[in-house]
């Protein structure tokens, strides 16, 4: 490895401008190359008569250290709390919303669910496992635990929250580790969650005044010049004679070639399968297969009083089975008062994802007024929205599904054969903004040391 160069960070998402940082922090010389003329990724803030909306990550699940962080960064005046209402959460069956909460006990006292579905819930610590396949689906993992009415009306919405993902095809062990953990340890899901009593929630939700982009404009901020927009990498090399790691990059259709003593790619993953095609196939065929799903977010703003009696609440889950035309919605403005004008609420609808592909594929003004005719009927609103807002992310969230542990493999084996290459896209570092960040920071020490 060439030490003299700089460590190359391939994307100016979230996850490379966390790592730029980190890497600042630790005093090693590191360039962060941007492919579009902006930073943040998926992470964007708008503002529209008013309302501030987010049209990437709308919440995030504060921890101490990422107090400190924010507080680093200088953003500790602009962190909020969520409102207490937040807590409440609402999933949908026959047209209606039922409050949830994760406790079972709770669960068993809710109407949502039949009395066949919570005497499987109450007995789930009784039964006994079949050996569960190597690397099962969270369908199958949950009807196996739980039965299949479980699975359709808890997991599938909670998971299109997350991941807007298929519950038939996302793993169990990739997206909710711990629940495969208790059933090994405890021999019952249930007895685990009661003895590991924080590991559901529990953590304050928060946003950043001015929208969450707020987060990557100000980091983008502190990196500066280090941060290179609009240089879109194309492929990546070893030197052997320095051991140096050579990027083509395309500047405004101009090709050069940069020299890195180390590299990391923290784009999505069918980018970086382009990027590594000629130094590793097999790798790059699996990273094309990650599914991104597409996902439309509709902002709709509404007269405060024309909401008559929707409950204040974090918002509401859809399961695919109450077959709408959307996932679920967050009454951000419930959660977060400021981010509506005085008098006025504001919603965010997510559409699309894994299970409702073809739901996008119609014109965006039918699919809006459809989604909008379908949120007034559940929520009771006779009033149209005073303000609305759409926007579609073409590969939205990757897909942790069956099989991913081809992706984990060829990436070691990758990483083993190429010292100071690394993979460290969302869908090896894990997708919500705390894990991200925590991750950068980790590896920053990791390229540190091989500096
Ligand atoms: C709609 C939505 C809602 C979400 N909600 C939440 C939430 O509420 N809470 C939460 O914690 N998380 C949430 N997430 C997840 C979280 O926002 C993402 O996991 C995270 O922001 C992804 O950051 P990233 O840098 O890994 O990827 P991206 O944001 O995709 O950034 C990758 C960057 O790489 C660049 N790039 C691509 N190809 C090249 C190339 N060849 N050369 C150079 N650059 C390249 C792209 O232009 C892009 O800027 C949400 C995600 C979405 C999409």
């Amino acid at each position: 490895m060439n030490k003299q160069h700089p460590v190359l960070v391939v994307g100016g998402g979230l996850s490379g401008l966390s790592l730029g940082y980190a890497l600042r922090q630790q005093g090693v010389p590191y360039r962060v190359l941007e492919a579009s003329g902006r930073a943040g990724g998926v992470v964007e803030s708008l503002h529209r008569n008013g309302f501030e909306l987010d049209a990437g990550p709308n919440s995030i699940a504060m921890a101490p250290e990422l107090r400190t962080y924010f507080e680093q960064l200088g953003l500790q005046d602009q962190i909020v709390e969520a409102a207490a209402a937040s807590k409440d959460r609402y999933i949908v069956r026959n047209n209606q919303l039922h409050a949830i909460s994760p406790h079972p006990f709770k669960i068993m006292g809710s109407k949502f669910l039949s009395g066949g579905a919570k005497w499987k819930l109450f007995t789930e610590a009784f039964r006994k496992s079949k050996p569960a396949s190597a690397d099962e689906s969270v369908a199958d993992f949950v009807a196996r635990r739980f039965g299949r009415e479980i699975a359709t009306y808890v997991f599938e919405p909670v998971l299109s929250g997350v991941y807007a993902g298929n519950i038939n095809k996302l793993s169990i062990k990739e997206v909710m580790p711990m629940l495969v953990s208790w059933e090994n340890q405890y021999g019952s899901v249930v007895k685990g969650l009661m003895k590991n009593k924080g590991a559901m929630g529990g953590r304050k939700i928060v946003t950043l005044r001015g929208g969450n982009a707020s987060l990557t404009n100000k980091l983008a901020a502190v990196l500066g010049s280090d941060l290179q927009l609009n240089t879109k990498v194309t492929g990546v090399w070893q030197n052997a004679a320095d051991e140096s790691y050579e990027l083509s990059v395309s500047v405004n259709g101009l090709v050069s070639v940069i020299k890195a003593s180390q590299v990391v790619f923290t784009t999505p993953a069918y980018a970086a399968a382009n990027a590594l095609e000629s130094m590793d196939h097999p790798l790059a065929a699996a990273l094309r297969n990650i599914e991104y799903p597409a996902m439309g977010v509709l902002h709709l703003g509404y007269d405060r009083a024309a909401l008559g009696k929707v409950p204040d609440g974090f918002g509401f889950l859809v399961p695919a089975a109450e077959q709408k035309h959307f996932l679920g919605m967050i009454y951000n403005s419930a959660i977060f008062p400021f981010k509506a004008p005085e008098g006025k609420a504001l919603f965010t609808v997510f559409i699309g994802g894994a299970n409702q592909q073809s739901v996008l594929q119609q014109p965006p003004e039918n699919l809006q007024r459809q989604v909008i005719t379908e949120v007034n009927e559940l929520l009771g609103i006779s009033a149209q929205p005073v303000m609305q807002q759409f926007q579609v992310w073409p590969h939205a969230i990757p897909q942790l599904n069956t099989g991913f542990d081809a992706v984990r493999q060829l990436t070691a084996r990758f990483e083993a054969a190429h010292p100071g290459l690394y993979i460290a896209g969302n869908y090896s570092t894990g997708v919500a903004v705390p894990t991200i960040i925590r991750k950068a920071d980790d590896l920053a020490l990791r390229i540190k040391e091989k500096q």
